[in-house]
């Protein structure tokens, strides 16, 4: 019995300990039910953040805690599908527990495409992997090593979408890539909206908008609001909280929408329409990271949230 329960205890402290290392704990397949699944909630270095001894880092590192890279699985009734590909790929493919169906990319910076060279040779050598990102960014893939190694060697297929043309994943459950303004030097940069209609009404049931980066609100020439819909959930852009993260920066040139001032945009359209909006995509500096901080809780105050990693919500 001493042993069994001894047993019992190391098996439960072995799971709960591989939880508090990234957020995903034991695989967790999709269960058929259409939706998504939160898979990292980081900017695109992770935390504890490279060379970085800043408080946030520094415990996460006590703690042996990481915080996997910005990216979300698209969960249908037939499988599903990898936002972006970042460099925590093998755990978060892991933690769905099967391969995706396909992969769709954002833009060309390091947490959003890196993920790819564990589909190489030296890693998985999968087979023509669907990799679905657009023109430009398909092109920089087909004539740069490593990732032009992967096509000629067929272990990704790379698919073009067009922008605002719907891809089909599966029946009742489409994907169109919109382009936003962002720092595009090898490529240009997308958001998706992730659509699902119950067969047999035409209106869709309900959506997910994912946009890891952006600049800021003010340079996007469509109103972010337009997108806040009573059946929507959005993962946005949450790299910083405030100016104060980047002292010597003009807060105009902080090239992404600062949380505190999109709770103040968002806040009152989400609370009047329902939508749900979750921040990903956090830099190690942001506030947030503190779950008892003052910008913690004016964010939950606000009625907006912080996206969890592991987190799955049904449509
Ligand atoms: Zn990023
Ligand atoms: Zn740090
Ligand atoms: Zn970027």
């Amino acid at each position: 019995m001493r042993l069994f329960l001894a047993l019992l205890l190391s098996l439960f402290a072995c799971s709960k300990s591989e939880i508090a290392q990234n957020g995903l704990g034991q695989p967790s397949p999709p269960t058929g039910a259409v939706g998504f699944r939160v898979l990292g909630i980081a900017q695109d270095a992770g935390l504890p953040h490279i060379g970085c001894v800043c408080t946030h880092c520094e415990t996460a590192r006590a703690e042996g805690h990481r915080e996997l890279v910005a990216s979300a699985a698209v969960e249908g009734k037939t499988g599903w599908w990898l936002l972006d590909a970042t460099p925590d790929l093998p755990a978060q493919i892991h933690a769905q527990g099967s391969m995706p169906k396909g992969i769709f990319l954002t833009h060309a910076h390091i947490g959003h495409y890196t993920g790819l060279m564990y589909l190489g040779r030296e890693a998985l050598g999968a087979q023509a992997m669907p990799v679905w990102c657009s023109p430009r960014m398909a092109s920089y893939l087909r004539s740069n090593g490593p990732w032009s190694q992967l096509v000629e060697l067929g272990q990704i297929e790379i698919r073009e979408f067009r922008s605002d043309v719907p891809v089909k994943l599966e029946p009742g459950l489409q994907l169109t890539a919109f382009q936003v303004p962002h720092r595009d030097e090898f490529s240009d940069t997308h958001g998706f909206l992730i659509e699902h209609f119950e067969p047999p009404a035409v209106n869709r049931s309900a959506s997910l908008v994912f946009l890891p980066d952006i600049d800021q609100w003010e340079k996007w020439d469509y109103p972010i609001e337009k997108l806040l819909q009573a059946d929507t959930h959005l993962l946005i852009d949450g790299t910083f909280w405030s100016g104060a993260e980047l002292p010597h920066r003009n807060l105009d040139e902080i090239p992404h929408p600062l949380v505190s001032r999109s709770i103040e945009r968002l806040g009152p359209t989400a609370r009047e329409t329902g939508a749900q909006v979750r921040f990903f995509h956090l830099n190690h500096s942001n506030p947030l990271w503190n779950r008892n901080g003052a910008e913690y809780a004016q964010l939950r105050a606000s009625g907006l949230q912080l996206a969890v990693t592991g987190e799955r919500v049904t449509f």
